[in-house]
């Protein structure tokens, strides 16, 4: 693949310093598929470096009250914001995301990350017990575990690993970050701002590279006794592995095949537009987006109709287009994997309804070589059929009819995942009850992704391992330890 003229060079960031590496890998621009930027290889011995500042820096970061800590995530909140435009444009070309998400999701909420936990962490209070007839006080305390690896996936790349930075140091951890090889560059960007911030040299280190090296490498290291993860199953798998000899503390964060399921007396004006947004937003490629659509068979040739001329209204192409509502794919191989999926499910019988390979794709010249696809929905589906069991992460939904609550509930639970679900109905006792009863970390109802950062967020089954938000990432970030006093 030819190389764009002027290629962007990734350094390491280790204890306050930019750091070259021995060796890169290429990044690609999704939308040109043109190499763009080069992304240290880093191995164990710049995850050693990076360790070994973040363990120097711990006492000092550690020993800092919650306040003064909470002033310099402010500040780099602050920073971030006011460089908001240059994230976001970095974002669409690294990620391939539309500028307008980058803009409006993306930056804006790594923003509020770092707003969130400089004040969730002035709020925390331990807990305290009294034993009269022992003349005894019980009574608990929180510490900042120590060096925290963070490892992070490319869907929402700043978004997702600040979640993580946030929490980690606001707790008074030190931390070793490792972004994903593919979209590395606005974590290198946020970097340059730390110094400013008032963030200690060493306090957050970022070695770039691949997961298999630079990734296990940290996983593996035996000063790191936690590691915060979010990406695939499979990935997580291979991390708990290789964590278990250390017995260490893991968070993860990882796929789903998150069901919506639409009762006949959903208000339709409401759900399509949503529905439409939690299966397309950032082509697909958000965990928490809608890949199967169970609606109720009374509703279901109009839904599926008005679903489908909607769909056909999203605008695919350049990213950097404001008008454009769908952008790249993060890669090649990603987008050849989602649409073997759309081949799969016609080769079993389904209907295309629109999208990959039924409408054609106009692309302007530049773009021609980009990783596009257009939105696509798949009617008639088996629910054995990979497609509904398997994450495709791309834009692609599959709509399906049902007849009774208690059959959707079965169905909508039938697969190994457990992460998101939205129900859409105005009949409120049975929201409740299908709330309830739904295999999922989140239940949304008559809406999608309105999140309230204090409450838990993560999987079921094999969408993860513990949760995140104010009090659980409070919880995860630190160790407890319980005190008697006799007096
Ligand atoms: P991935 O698992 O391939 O990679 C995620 C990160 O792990 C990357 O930084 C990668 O370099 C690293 N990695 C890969 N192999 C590793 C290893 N052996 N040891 C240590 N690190 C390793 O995932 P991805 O393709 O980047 O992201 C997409 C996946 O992430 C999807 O499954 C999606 O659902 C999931 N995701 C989950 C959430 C959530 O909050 N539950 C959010 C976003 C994405």
């Amino acid at each position: 693949m030819a190389h764009s003229k002027a290629v962007l060079v990734l350094e390491n960031f280790i204890a306050g310093n930019f750091v070259p590496c021995s060796s890169y890998i290429d990044s690609y621009n999704p939308s040109t598929g043109d190499v763009y930027c080069r992304v240290p290889d880093s191995g164990k011995e710049e995850v050693e470096a990076a360790v070994k500042a973040a363990k120097n820096a711990f006492p000092i970061w550690s020993s800092k009250s919650p306040l003064e800590r909470s002033q310099i995530l402010n500040k780099l909140a602050d920073l971030i914001e006011h460089d908001l435009e240059a994230f976001a444009q970095a974002e669409s070309k690294d990620q391939g995301k539309t500028i307008t998400f980058a803009r409006t999701v993306d930056i804006p909420r790594a923003v509020y990350n770092f707003r969130f936990f400089a004040s969730s962490i002035l709020h925390h209070t331990t807990e305290c017990t009294e034993m009269a007839t022992m003349g005894c006080v019980h009574y608990t305390s929180r510490a900042p575990v120590g060096v925290a690896g963070l490892i992070s996936p490319w869907n929402l790349p700043l978004y997702l690993l600040t979640w993580k930075i946030a929490p980690a140091i606001a707790c008074g951890n030190t931390v070793v970050a490792k972004p994903s090889e593919m979209t590395s560059v606005t974590a290198w960007m946020m970097c340059k701002l730390l110094e400013k911030a008032g963030v200690p040299h060493g306090v957050v280190n970022v070695v770039f590279g691949m997961g298999t090296k630079a990734g296990e490498a940290l996983v593996c290291h035996p000063d790191v006794p936690l590691i915060s993860f979010t990406g695939s199953t499979l990935t997580a798998q291979r991390i708990t592995e290789k964590s278990a000899p250390h017995c260490k503390r893991l968070s993860l964060e990882l796929g789903g095949k998150n069901p919506a399921i639409i009762f006949d007396d959903a208000d339709l004006a409401q759900c399509i537009p949503t529905t439409l947004r939690s299966s397309f937003a950032n082509q697909g490629e958000i965990c928490l987006c809608t890949s199967r659509i169970f609606v109720q068979r009374g509703i279901y040739s109009e839904f599926l109709k008005r679903f489908v001329a909607e769909a056909k209204k999203w605008k695919v192409g350049n990213p950097s287009d404001p008008t454009v509502d769908v952008g790249a794919l993060i890669s090649k191989e990603h987008l050849e994997k989602v649409r073997s999926y759309v081949k799969k499910a016609q080769a079993e019988g389904a209907r295309v309804l629109c999208g990959e390979g039924v409408d054609s794709l106009a692309l302007p010249a530049g773009n021609r070589k980009g990783y596009f696809m257009l939105p696509t929905v798949i009617a008639e589906v088996k629910d054995e059929s990979c497609c509904m069991q398997e994450e495709i992460f791309g834009p692609v939904t599959c709509v399906v009819a049902f007849d009774t609550e208690e059959e959707v509930i079965e169905r909508a639970n039938s697969v190994k995942y457990g992460l998101a679900a939205t129900v859409w109905s105005s009949n409120v006792g049975r929201v409740h009850r299908v709330a309830k009863r739904l295999q999922s970390g989140l239940v949304w109802t008559n809406c999608w992704l309105v999140r309230d950062l204090n409450l838990p967020f993560g999987g079921m089954k094999a969408s993860g391992v513990g949760r995140e938000g104010a009090k659980d990432s409070y919880e995860f970030f630190t160790e407890v330890k319980t005190i008697t006093i006799k007096h």
